[in-house]
């Protein structure tokens, strides 16, 4: 049976637009997966430490049969292969992959929360979000289309 996973993509150094597309080939060759649905890119400002490069942000839509963890494990080694070596929370990174949901599975674990926990409060994330998938309901937190407003002032432009 088929999972529906959404993946958030955000990169700051290099060329952040290439690696972000060359991010959603890495997920269309994940085995048991799928990309059923990309965002269109955005262009973000940084959020905590504001001295760093703006950031280049997508969704990606995954129909997947990898658990919640293994696909976690996929997407953190994906991030590992375009070079990511900071591990600063907020920093910069080449390529930092977030799995934000997996179908409605709530999980509390040392590595893994789901829903992401601070998915809810970053336009960077709800805005691409809404575009692939504008009626999602949010565990936990409810409708999306309820968070947008809260986001409005942060600087978030698509590319
Ligand atoms: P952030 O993305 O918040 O800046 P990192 O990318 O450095 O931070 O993530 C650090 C750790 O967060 C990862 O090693 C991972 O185990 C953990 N983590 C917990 N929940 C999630 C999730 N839903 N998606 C991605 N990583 C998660
Ligand atoms: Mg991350």
């Amino acid at each position: 049976r088929m999972n529906t996973a959404y993946v958030a993509l955000g990169a700051n150094l290099g060329d952040p637009k290439a690696t972000v597309l060359a991010a959603f080939a890495a997920l269309a060759n994940l085995p048991e997966s799928r990309v059923a649905r990309c965002s269109s890119l955005y262009r973000t400002a940084p959020v905590g430490n504001l001295s760093q490069p703006d950031f280049v942000n997508a969704v990606a839509v995954l129909e997947t049969t990898l658990p919640p963890e293994s696909l976690l494990d996929a997407l953190l080694d994906i991030e590992a292969r375009f070079g990511r070596i900071r591990r600063e929370r907020n920093g910069p990174r080449t390529l930092d992959l977030d799995l934000l949901l997996y179908d409605d599975i709530e999980l509390d674990l040392p590595r893994l929360t789901l829903p992401h926990p601070r998915l809810h409060l970053r336009a960077f994330v709800l805005l691409p979000l809404a575009e692939v998938a504008p009626d999602l309901a949010i565990a936990r937190r409810g409708s999306l289309a309820a968070w947008l407003p809260a986001v409005a002032n942060q600087g978030i432009v698509r590319l």
